[in-house]
C-alpha cells in the first residue's frame, strides 16, 4: 500500500462511520454517554476534508493531528496520538511484512496514553491482540475480538462507573477499533 492508497482507506472510513454511527451511539448509550458515534463521525469527516501528505508517515501524522483536534472525548486523543505514533515507525510502502511495526506502535500508544491493559473492556482489547497475532487478522477475526468485550467489566473510562452493569454489550471503542484496524490491515491483506 502506498500513501495514495492509504489516503483512500482513511478517507473511506467516513462512509464506514456514517453507516455505523447509530450502532456506536447505541453501544455508548449502554455504558457511556452516547456520543461515540458522533465523535467518530466528526473525526473522520475532518479527516476526509483535511487529510494531507505524500508519504505514508505524513498521511498517518495528518490523520492523527486531525483526529486529536476534531474528536472530543476519550477516544479522540487516544486514536489521534496512536496515528502520530504509527507515523513514526512507518516505511515508504506498507506491506504485509512491515505492518506489524505499525500495529505494535498502535498498541503501545493506547497502552501508554490510556494506562490500560487487556481485559478492561476498551479499544485496547481489539488493538492489542491484533498486534500480537502471528497473522493479519481478517474482518471476522477483528469483529470476534470486539464481541469478546461483551463479557468484560469496564475498569477504564466512563464505562467504569457502570461496574457490573457494563457487562453484556460490546465496548463502543472496541467496535470502532475494528473499523480502523480493518481499514489499515485491509490495505495489505
Ligand atoms: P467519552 O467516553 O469521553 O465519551 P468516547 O465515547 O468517544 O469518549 O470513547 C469511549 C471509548 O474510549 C470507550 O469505549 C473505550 O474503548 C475508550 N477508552 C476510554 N478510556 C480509555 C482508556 N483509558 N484506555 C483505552 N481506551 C479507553
Ligand atoms: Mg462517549
Ligand atoms: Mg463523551
Amino acid at each position: 500500500m502506498n500513501a495514495h492508497e492509504l489516503k483512500e482507506r482513511l478517507t473511506g472510513l467516513l462512509k464506514t462511520f456514517e453507516e455505523n454511527e447509530t450502532l456506536l451511539t447505541n453501544l455508548d448509550r449502554e455504558i457511556g454517554d452516547g456520543d461515540h458515534g458522533v465523535n467518530m463521525l466528526r473525526g473522520f469527516k475532518a479527516v476526509n476534508d483535511k487529510l494531507t501528505g505524500e508519504t505514508i508517515a505524513d498521511v498517518l501524522k495528518s490523520c492523527g493531528m486531525t483526529l486529536m483536534s476534531a474528536v472530543g472525548g476519550a477516544s479522540g486523543p487516544l486514536y489521534g496520538f496512536s496515528f502520530v505514533k504509527m507515523s513514526q515507525v512507518a516505511e515508504d510502502e506498507l506491506t504485509a511484512g512491515n505492518i506489524h511495526a505499525l500495529l505494535d506502535a498502535f498498541k503501545e500508544a493506547v497502552s501508554a496514553r490510556g494506562k490500560v491493559t487487556g481485559g478492561e473492556k476498551t479499544m485496547y482489547d481489539v488493538i492489542s491482540p491484533a498486534a500480537d497475532a502471528d497473522h493479519l487478522l481478517s474482518s471476522e477475526e477483528l469483529q470476534q475480538l470486539a464481541e469478546e468485550t461483551k463479557d468484560m467489566m469496564a475498569t477504564k473510562g466512563r464505562a467504569a462507573y457502570f461496574k457490573e452493569k457494563s457487562q453484556g454489550t460490546i465496548d463502543p471503542g472496541a467496535q470502532s477499533a475494528v473499523y480502523i484496524l480493518d481499514a489499515l490491515i485491509g490495505g495489505v491483506r
